[in-house]
């Protein structure tokens, strides 16, 4: 396991805040993804110096300071344009409602502030200067692949119940492929199934965010096996874990993934604006879900025509992945394209104008025109100009 290599820009903030008196340190997930050998998402800097302080510090190029929340003592830098949130040892007060401290306290104890943080795979600091910070065992953890509290589980989970999520998260999405994933160590695990409930009070946008996150992981079938019931209280998922799994293979996005969680639910997309998923994506997963994969190639072409390639597509790779069309079927919609076939009135040899000049009547060109196009997709006419012609005239004036 090797040391965060930190980049220049995020290695930029700690040293302005060293030079000025401060201690500054890498902490939470670019700490701990390097020492995995991911690379990090974003960068997180803790300080024992004050938002205000913070503010001040990087108002002048090649710095910019943006108060995202000075309350919480977070200031988003922007270091020669690249984010890192900065934020000041921190110590939060009481949880009443199980998503966020009624107070926060600024602390000059680096320990205090990993003393607040969910997991001890996630409270662990890093500066070149300092060296590695790991009060409670996070790199043990890494290395035993555990996923544990810091503190005690029932305690941590009822303050922010979002913790719960983040667990079966992160057992999801740190390790890839053949590697073994990571585990609940057991209080952890028994402690959120037990007050899994609680996720009901957590914001919908949060506890999709996660969702998303997960079904993404690399060991996302093993976790939605082991810990179906924490899923179930946040989205009624189906039996997908095998189908996910299939999908992530293929470097599924979005849309597919939530569609394979969501199959055979007639209610998807109310599901999905109540967790609060963007427009775009609910519209992609009602239309994944709107038909079933194509047993032949002509259906393949009718389902192009109808649903357009890109859609088409996806309901294919759904399809097969969940083991509903033989696999074979599953590379018709990219033969269709290769071979340019006809799935679209655009293609058709004739337009509503030749149609016209035929002497088919202006209220029916639409109608003629879709009847020829299937005529041609079901391979009963040659989609050229005198078929379509001869086709017209015998059957549509
Ligand atoms: P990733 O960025 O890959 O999602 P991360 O661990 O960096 O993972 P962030 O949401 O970026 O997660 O948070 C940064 C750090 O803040 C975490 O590593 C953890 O130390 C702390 N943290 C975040 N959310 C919580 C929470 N709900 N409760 C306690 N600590 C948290
Ligand atoms: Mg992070």
């Amino acid at each position: 396991m090797s040391l965060p290599e930190l980049p220049k820009f995020a290695e930029a903030v700690m040293e302005r805040l060293e030079r000025a008196g401060y201690e500054a340190y890498a902490v939470g997930g670019c700490v701990r993804d390097p020492l995995l050998g991911l690379a990090p998402n974003d960068w997180d800097v803790t300080t024992d110096a004050r938002p205000e302080r913070v503010a001040e510090l990087f108002s002048e190029p090649p710095f910019r300071a943006i108060p995202t929340g000075m309350a919480h003592g977070t200031v988003t830098v922007l270091s020669s344009g690249e984010p890192v949130e900065v934020t000041t040892y921190r110590i939060d007060g009481e949880y009443t409602d199980c998503r966020r401290p009624d107070s926060v306290s600024f602390t000059s104890s680096l320990e205090a502030d990993l003393a607040r943080r969910d997991f001890t795979i996630n409270a662990m600091a890093y500066s070149p200067k300092r060296g590695l910070i790991d009060p409670f065992g996070g790199r043990d953890d890494l290395s035993a692949r555990l996923i544990r509290c810091v503190g005690e589980p029932e305690r941590r989970f009822s303050e922010d119940a979002l913790r719960i999520l983040r667990a079966v998260r992160f057992a999801s999405v740190l390790t890839f492929g053949t590697e073994p994933g990571f585990e609940l160590e057991t209080k952890t695990a028994n402690a959120a199934l037990e007050l899994c409930g609680l996720l009901s009070r957590i914001s919908r946008e949060r506890v999709s965010a996660e969702l998303v996150k997960l079904l993404h992981g690399g060991h996302a079938p093993e976790v939605i096996r082991a810990y179906g019931t924490i899923l179930s209280e946040v989205m009624p998922i189906g039996d997908c874990a095998d189908t996910i799994g299939r999908l992530n293979e293929m470097g599924a996005e979005t849309p597919l993934l939530l569609a394979a969680a969501l199959f055979g639910r007639q209610d998807a997309r109310e599901i999905l604006r109540e967790l609060r998923s963007d427009r775009k994506t609910i519209r992609r997963v009602g239309e994944i879900l709107s038909r079933p994969g194509a047993k032949d190639y002509p259906g393949a072409k009718l389902l192009c025509a109808e649903v357009g390639a890109d859609i088409a597509r996806d309901i294919e790779t759904l399809a097969a992945a969940r083991g509903d069309i033989p696999a074979e079927c599953a590379g018709f919609v990219g033969e269709i394209l290769r071979r340019g076939e006809c799935i679209s009135l655009k293609q058709l040899r004739i337009d509503g104008e030749g149609l016209l000049s035929l002497g088919v009547e202006p209220g029916r060109i639409g109608g003629a025109l879709n009847r020829l196009l299937r005529e041609v997709i079901e391979g009963n006419l040659q989609n050229e100009r005198s078929s379509l012609a001869d086709y017209a005239a015998k059957h549509l004036l």
